[in-house]
């Protein structure tokens, strides 16, 4: 769909911090034992930024909303509906296995609410604030009538109470999904962050909505469909990879930066 047409975003902090205050001191060992193996550099290493963080992921579209078309002599061949998913699914994978928790909007190509795209993002977005969730994602790929126009952006909202986290966390999956995609093999364009205010705000990130997502986020818009050579990139499941790459290691570099 024309990127006019989306309303989707992110949204990320709340209550996340709550959960992390009980680390048991590990120095306290009697002095008898003092050569005996530290028990807890045996236990498998978890990732310390994914300690207790809740990512909800949000592929967007579904349903009969196919959103963003690539056609191919005039018949459709790749459509966002399925690329948003099957890059949140492959993004869902990384996350758990660095041990964070995941939860989707949407986990087959079904719609939330098909045939209602207002009261689909509205279900979004409460699916989202009641995960209590740290972070969104939300997953599409653009959309435009110039079908020259090709290259990697990432939309963050700057009128919310947490827009300085939002800002950040679109700087570095941004950052990342340049990185990952340019390590695949395609030399994508950089078009940098987007402010979602020039487009009056997607639904998912922005205040519009009658109760806004709760927690910092953003809305990835890592390749154009309607671009003849970044449709035929994403066809590849290692850019797909990449891609789903590229926005881990955002992640990862915003809990770094954030915690410390
Ligand atoms: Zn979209």
């Amino acid at each position: 769909m024309n990127r006019l047409k989306h309303f989707l975003a992110a949204a990320t902090m709340s209550a996340g911090l709550l959960v992390q205050a009980a680390v048991i001191p590990a120095a306290i060992a009697p002095p008898a034992l003092a050569a005996a193996p530290a028990s807890a550099a045996e236990q498998p290493v978890q990732a310390p930024q994914a300690k207790g963080k809740l990512i909800f992921i949000d592929p967007g579209h579904g349903g009969s909303d196919v959103g963003a078309v690539h056609k191919n002599g005039g018949t459709a061949d790749v459509l966002e509906r399925d690329m948003a998913l099957d890059t949140a699914e492959r993004l869902a994978r990384m996350l758990r296995e660095a041990g964070y928790d995941v939860q989707m909007s949407r986990t087959d190509q079904s719609a939330l609410v098909d045939g209602n795209e207002g009261a689909d993002l509205r279900a979004r977005v409460a699916a989202a604030n009641e995960s209590n969730a740290d972070l969104l994602i939300s997953v599409h790929y653009n959309g435009l009538d110039r079908k020259e126009v090709r290259g990697t952006e990432v939309w963050y909202c700057s009128d919310r109470p947490f827009s300085d986290d939002n800002k950040v966390l679109a700087t570095k999956v941004q950052e990342s999904l340049v990185k990952n995609l340019r390590a695949a093999g395609y030399d994508t364009q950089d078009r940098g962050i987007k402010d979602d205010s020039i487009m009056g705000h997607f639904a998912m990130n922005g205040p519009h909505i009658e109760k806004p997502t709760k927690m910092p986020g953003i809305t990835g818009e890592p390749l154009f469909m309607t671009n003849d050579q970044d449709a035929e990139q994403l066809k590849r499941p290692e850019v797909r990879e990449a891609i789903a790459r590229g926005y881990f290691e955002g992640v990862e570099a915003y809990f770094g930066q954030a915690q410390s």
